[in-house]
């Protein structure tokens, strides 16, 4: 069969300035497309309209094209995606994947029966809600039907994972009702598209064949394989690179007050993350001798 051509992307979402574990994905993806040939597109994942602005993903494009990453101006924004979403939700509903779930953080805490074995914090959904709901209690999301069997996937590093979704994270939700507690009962007008619902729709609404991230997201593909599969897509390659921890040995996050990328540092910002990701280092004086150098070294 004919293969799409490559398309890769970096998905930031704009709840701060990118700092230097940003830019290691966004090069990881960026350097991955270019050797194969393929396109590569940004894509910024402001689903969550409580956390992202608007200057934020300005500013992170902005600091991106500073740093010579080359995209395409027609950005996706997720916060112009509803219609898409809603359709996507409404086929799965339609084949009874879904249904309201009244369940308050409360109440999941106190039914977790199973845990995921690798993070004790996080209990699986038990599925109080499959069966029913109390139709006088406030709906708080609607969620996906998982099922109790191994979802197996290869990474393209050759690293096979299973995960029984069951267990792991049980029924997750694909939109979570935003009314303020005692409101009117919601309808699945109300309410903010979750992550996991957002990205399979959009990779493949970009024709995204490549997916290269942060290892921070590898518990989210085996999600996002049961919505592929549920909705009838063509699963991407996915790829998951090692992550920049901060001295206590955490992601790091914004919330480490990690410095921002600024154009400024921007060479040795990208030296940095080269290296970080295995290459030699670089010998540059001006960032375009970096990527000439990056464009002429090719895997063996
Ligand atoms: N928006 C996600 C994040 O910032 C990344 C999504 C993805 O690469 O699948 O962590
Ligand atoms: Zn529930």
């Amino acid at each position: 069969p004919n293969r799409p051509p490559y398309k890769g992307r970096f998905a930031p979402s704009p709840s701060g300035l990118l700092h230097q574990g940003s830019l290691i994905a966004a090069l990881a993806s960026y350097i991955h497309a270019h050797w194969h040939g393929g396109e590569w597109l940004v894509r910024m994942e402001d689903v969550d309209q409580s956390r992202c602005t608007a200057a934020y993903g300005e500013a992170q494009l902005t600091v991106l094209r500073e740093l010579g990453f080359e995209f395409d101006a027609n950005v996706m924004w997720q916060s112009q995606r509803h219609d898409a979403y809603q359709a996507a939700f409404d086929m799965l509903s339609n084949h009874r994947h879904t249904y309201p779930c009244t369940c308050t953080r409360r109440d999941i805490a106190d039914s977790r029966t199973r845990m995921d074995a690798r993070n004790a914090q996080t209990p699986a959904y038990a599925g109080t809600c499959r069966k029913g709901i109390n139709t006088h209690a406030p709906i708080r999301s609607w969620r996906f039907r998982v099922h109790d069997e191994p979802l197996i996937w290869q990474d393209e590093n050759g690293i096979m994972h299973v995960d029984n979704l069951e267990h792991s994270v049980g029924d997750f939700a694909l939109k979570r009702a935003s009314l303020p507690q005692g409101a009117p009962q919601h309808t699945p007008e109300d309410g903010d598209w979750t992550y996991q619902l957002a990205v399979v729709v959009d990779d493949a609404a970009q024709g995204v064949t490549h997916i290269v991230r942060g290892e921070d997201l590898l518990d989210s593909t085996a999600r996002q394989i049961a919505l592929q599969r549920a909705l009838n897509i063509p699963p991407p390659h996915y790829n998951h690179i090692p992550l920049l921890l901060n001295p206590d040995g955490d992601k790091l996050s914004k919330r480490d007050q990690a410095p921002a990328l600024n154009a400024l540092h921007g060479l040795e910002a990208l030296q940095h993350a080269w290296c970080f990701l295995g290459g030699q280092p670089i010998e540059a004086d001006y960032i375009c001798d970096f990527w000439q150098s990056v464009f002429n070294w090719a895997p063996k």
